[in-house]
């Protein structure tokens, strides 16, 4: 039966598409392949689980990448996956005086972008969390 529900955490999660699990869960953790059901994803940043459908279970270790949310996945994580700029470069890119993700963008030569499905554990772009880490470490700097 499908599942809305975090079978660890108990919360609400949001759709992702079959695309974007079956691309970064590890091959040795895919049983039958992922993609034969809708999957959902747990945002609980405390909670191990990363997708689930009521089926199938992926916790943090299932994926190839860390997932940005969750606790623990610290400054290699990326933020943005398509280009894999991560919040190291961020911190790095911030405290040399760059302001906008688009200044960082080229400040760190890493410009690739538009494959969010497939790259980001979300599914989906990941403009409103970069701002958010450009804000935190704009904060630091001063
Ligand atoms: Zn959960």
């Amino acid at each position: 039966m499908l599942s809305m529900i975090c079978p660890e955490c108990n919360k609400l999660g949001q759709s992702v598409s079959d695309v974007t699990v079956a691309n970064l869960v590890q091959e040795d953790s895919i049983r039958d392949g992922a993609g034969e059901n809708s999957f959902y994803l747990c945002r609980e940043p405390g909670c191990s689980v990363v997708y689930y459908n009521g089926v199938r279970v992926y916790g943090i270790q299932a994926l190839k990448v860390p997932v940005w949310f969750k606790e623990g996945s610290g400054e290699d994580s990326p933020i943005c996956y398509c280009a894999r700029i991560t919040r190291k470069d961020i911190k790095e890119a911030v405290a040399s005086g760059r302001n906008t993700s688009s200044e960082i963008r080229s400040y760190t030569g890493k410009t690739e972008r538009e494959n969010c499905t497939r790259e980001n554990p979300a599914g989906r772009c990941c403009d409103q969390e970069f701002d958010e880490e450009i804000i935190k470490y704009r904060r630091m700097r001063r």
